[in-house]
């Protein structure tokens, strides 16, 4: 193997601007301004375009002369040529050209040629416009498509050239000896390479050659992004207002009317720069631009959803075409993941370079430097798998092809592979068409479809949250929830702060939207089920899992339960628009890297049948699922925990022990005991969670375990992954600054909370000042460790701890909940209760309010007041009363929310006096779950002296 370093490449030579045939005077290039750039998505520049623009120096921008419309058209006339595949063996002038640029001469000298030629049958060439893309419209006009863009002045000749009298005598695809109509329409079957060193797989030069199993589905395809209507055009040259517009994904062509008698425009894809939404309200008018090599386009349309349409059937042609120029040229590929030599079947080396999602493929390295592609792939029309471990071979799935190769060794191979399924899953990532929309616009759009004007879940109007694998609303509340069960079923977004809204997910959103979400998740529902905007936490919480997770209410696929069957239906159904159904079978357990029959993971099938739509919801539907597409059933086949003990699961890389160790892909399984990591289907390791003494995040998305043996290196896929695996390790490994429900709790009391006030019950009643005085900082700091590290096995130690320390210790917890034990939304109306006058309405409402809490919250209060209460009671000699004790608490317990010192200071004292009442009213407050009155509760104040009094010093 030969890998490439990058440092001691050459620099790269960028396509050699090739002097254009026509001179400086030519009329082709006075009409060029120098500025064409591709779009944003695909960075490297266009090398046919570089070519163009250092061909123009010079070039009198403003000439409008009859030579000029000439020179148009000669432009438009060289369209197809753009598309020309190599020659199987091209001829290479390895001295002063590239291969590239040797290909615009000849692009640009055919230039005069073709144009005149142009009744004459098509070229070879001409079949490839059709070839790569969607089925070409019933009757083709090649004469049309060729005038190029008529300036007004030269209507008539349009008009002459009328569609219906085409007087091209024969359509590109029939003219083609490589390409009869039904090649288009039946699928091409995958070649399996034998022993051959044939060179076919390489004259298909485009991933995006469709192939289409039934002609309705071959019109649905091409017909997905194709779009025509009524348009209101401005501040163009093109002559009227209102103007009928025609795109098929080739070309964009503006006629007078309907009945396109007068042709007066033709934008071919490949002049196109970008089409952005300009204005979204009827105020101002739906308007879109589309900002082309000469000149930009302002269009005016109807509705929104019109708008959208064209923007998104637009971009999504401009990238194709900028996509295809790179598979002709090989892009830029400097720099890369991996190069260097694979053997193919025949015995001939082939070298190989990965750089993101693109695999190129040359005969030699020096190609390689020369840029002389043999193959651009892009990998996410590709798949990987190994054909020979023993003899390190390996197959790289093409859409139209397998390729056997064969590595040096083993090692060579698997590395390959891991380079490739890497490249994949980037693809699969970058798959994001459309660039992103303004984040507070994107409510609106969103809004189109009524439904998602009210939460999926509890009704509440206005949503702001996003659920994007299940293209539903949410309000806040509801997503607070969604977001405490798996990513698995619910992947949250906000709706106004998330930037990645791209047209695409909004159509998704548009299209699914939560009417059509419920008929499935809703399906079985009563009314004795639902939850309206204003039932508590537990009720909600109830309802998200019972809907989402357990899916109570579902209309499940009748394949549920056959995985096979699943998968197929998936496999056909991206193949159409039928955008709930793949919704359905997902949700149903189809497996998203499930791959066909045909050889095709189902978001592949659905690249290959131009569906963006199906695309977006299978990718919202696959990115946790990490890039395990080696042996797709095998997790199948581990033997995971139970559901119930899974705190959190998904796949990390991990790095070994040694700091030269690769990272690996392994599956990880937290429960409350251990993580443990899986290979394949057997378990490679566990650590047990009490032996974890700290978990960080590292860099971006680096996690760093460590135990007192050594530490874990892993890397999820992106900085949310890895602080959500930190955080639920955390809260296992660690009690203070941990949400109270994550608590490990003795009858429903944090074990802190419980050992403390024991102690403290125990020793500390007679002790002045028990709670104002404050405990020693470092012996503090022990206990706060101790608990992390255990905090059920904590015994203290009264010869070492005095009760002050132990008291500071217990505040210190309470002060350091993520949120006050009254939880955020309860604590403002339990302070607004003092200001109630009559008592037993005052009563009525704490009651109520502390009766909502959680339970763990309530119970743990209710503990805590009836301590306080304890302690109170000995107010004579350790002069803590019930006053006292509020002033002491009421910075612990309450969140007070204002900065401002003035208004902090009213709201303390408002605070106060409610936990003052509190205290004070305790008998009355508490009263629920007083038939379960938690044993602990209940046990003698003897108990502690019972206890062997040592402090079990564990990783102090
Ligand atoms: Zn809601």
């Amino acid at each position: 193997m030969t890998d490439i370093k990058p440092k001691l490449r050459p620099a790269r030579r960028p396509p050699e601007p090739q002097p254009a045939v026509a001179d400086s005077s030519s009329p082709y290039s006075n009409v060029r301004p120098p500025n064409r750039k591709p779009p944003p998505p695909v960075p490297p520049p266009r090398p046919d375009l570089l070519h163009r623009t250092s061909s123009e120096h010079g070039a009198d921008v403003t000439s409008s002369t009859p030579k000029e419309k000439v020179g148009h058209m000669n432009r438009q006339s060289s369209f197809p040529e753009v598309y020309r595949p190599k020659p199987p063996t091209p001829t290479r002038n390895r001295d002063s050209l590239s291969e590239e640029s040797a290909y615009q001469s000849i692009r640009d000298s055919s230039i005069h040629q073709s144009f005149y030629q142009l009744d004459d049958s098509s070229t070879d060439s001409d079949y490839h416009i059709y070839a790569h893309g969607p089925i070409p419209e019933q009757n083709p006009t090649p004469a049309k498509q060729r005038p190029g863009r008529l300036p007004p002045e030269l209507p008539k000749s349009v008009e002459n050239r009328s569609p219906r009298t085409p007087t091209s005598p024969a359509s590109y695809v029939q003219s083609s000896p490589r390409a009869p109509p039904n090649s288009l329409i039946e699928p091409p079957p995958i070649a399996v390479e034998e022993d051959d060193e044939t060179e076919d797989w390489i004259t298909v030069q485009h991933s995006f050659q469709p192939f289409i199993s039934k002609p309705e589905d071959a019109k649905k395809a091409a017909s997905s992004m194709a779009r025509e209507g009524y348009l209101t055009v401005s501040k163009s040259r093109i002559p009227s207002e209102k103007i009928w517009v025609k795109y098929d994904s080739k070309t964009l062509k503006c006629y007078d009317n309907e009945e396109k008698n007068k042709l007066l425009d033709i934008v071919p894809v490949s002049e196109m720069k970008s089409a952005e939404i300009k204005s979204d309200n009827a105020k101002s008018g739906f308007k879109f631009v589309l900002d082309t090599f000469p000149e930009q386009y302002n269009f005016k349309t109807g509705t929104f959803e019109d708008v959208q349409l064209w923007v998104m059937a637009l971009t999504s042609g401009i990238i194709k075409e900028t996509r295809r120029v790179e598979e002709l040229t090989g892009g830029n590929m400097e720099n890369p993941t991996k190069a260097g030599y694979l053997k193919r079947s025949g015995g001939k080396k082939l070298f190989m370079v990965i750089k993101d999602q693109y695999i190129c493929c040359y005969h030699n390295q020096q190609d390689y430097l020369d840029n002389k592609v043999l193959r651009r792939i892009d990998s996410k029309t590709s798949s990987v798998r190994i054909q020979d471990r023993a003899k390190y071979k390996l197959i790289l799935s093409l859409c139209d092809k397998e390729l056997k190769l064969q590595a040096e060794n083993e090692e060579d191979m698997l590395a390959w592979i891991s380079t490739i399924q890497g490249a994949i899953k980037i693809a699969l990532q970058n798959l994001d068409d459309g660039g992103s929309l303004p984040a507070m616009e994107v409510k609106k759009y969103i809004y189109h479809n009524s439904s998602n004007r009210i939460c999926a879940d509890c009704l509440s109007r206005d949503p702001e949250w996003a659920v994007i694998n299940l293209g539903i609303t949410i309000c806040e509340k509801c997503a607070g929830f969604h977001r405490k069960i798996s990513t698995d079923f619910s992947k949250v977004k906000s709706i106004t702060l998330d930037s990645k809204w791209t047209p695409a997910r909004i159509k998704l959103f548009q299209e699914i939207g939560n009417k059509n979400s419920n008929k499935f998740f809703q399906y079985a529902i009563t009314q004795y089920d639902k939850i309206n905007p204003n039932v508590n936490d537990v009720q909600r919480l109830e309802f998200i899992k019972s809907k989402y997770v357990k899916k109570e209410f579902y209309q499940f696929s009748k394949f549920k339960g056959d995985a096979k069957g699943l998968g197929e239906a998936l496999c056909e159904v991206v193949k159409t628009d039928n955008i709930l159904e793949t919704l359905n079978l997902l949700l149903s357990g189809a497996d998203v890297k499930y791959v066909s029959t045909e050889g095709f993971s189902p978001i592949q099938s659905a690249i290959l049948h131009d569906q963006p739509l199906q695309v977006e919801l299978l990718q919202a539907h696959y990115d946790d699922l990490g890039g395990e597409m080696l042996n797709p059933g095998k997790l199948s086949s581990v033997k995971l925990p139970p559901s119930s003990e899974i705190i959190k699961q998904g796949y990390l890389d991990k790095k070994g022990p040694q700091t030269y160790d690769r990272f690996l892909k392994r599956y990880f399984v937290l429960t409350p005991k251990e993580l443990i990591y899986h290979k394949d289907a057997s378990v490679a390791g566990r650590i047990s969670v009490s032996s974890i003494t700290d978990v960080s995040v590292q860099g971006n998305c680096e996690i760093v375990i460590s135990t007192q043996q050594r530490s874990y290196t892993c890397r999820a896929s992106n900085a949310e992954e890895a602080r959500e695996w930190v955080e639920a390790i955390t809260w296992k490994i660690k009690v203070f600054e941990v949400p109270i429900e994550h608590q490990d709790t003795a009858d429903g009391i944090p074990y802190v909370v419980d050992t403390c006030i024991r102690f403290i019950a125990e020793y500390g009643l007679q002790e002045e000042g028990i709670y104002r005085k404050s405990g020693r900082n470092n012996m503090v700091e022990q206990l706060r460790k101790a608990f992390n590290a255990d905090a059920a096995n904590v015994v203290i130690d009264p010869e070492v701890y005095s009760v002050h320390d132990v008291a500071s210790t217990l505040k210190k917890y309470f002060r350091t909940l993520p949120e006050s034990i009254f939880t955020q939304r309860r604590s403002d109306s339990i302070i607004c209760t003092y200001s109630i006058n009559s008592k037993s309405e005052k009563i009525e409402a704490l009651k109520g309010f502390l009766d909502d809490l959680p339970e763990v919250n309530y119970r743990t209060c209710r503990y805590l007041i009836k301590h306080l209460v304890s302690v109170s009671e000995h107010y004579r000699i350790n002069l803590m009363s019930v006053d006292n004790l509020a002033l002491v608490f009421t910075p612990t317990l309450f969140r007070l929310q204002h900065s401002n010192e003035e208004m902090a200071i009213g709201e303390v004292d408002i605070a106060l006096g409610s936990l003052h009442d509190i205290i004070a009213e305790h008998e009355v407050l508490f009263r629920k779950f007083d038939d379960t009155l938690s044993s602990k509760e209940m046990l003698p104040r003897k108990f502690f002296s019972e206890l062997s009094l040592k402090v079990k010093q564990r990783t102090l």
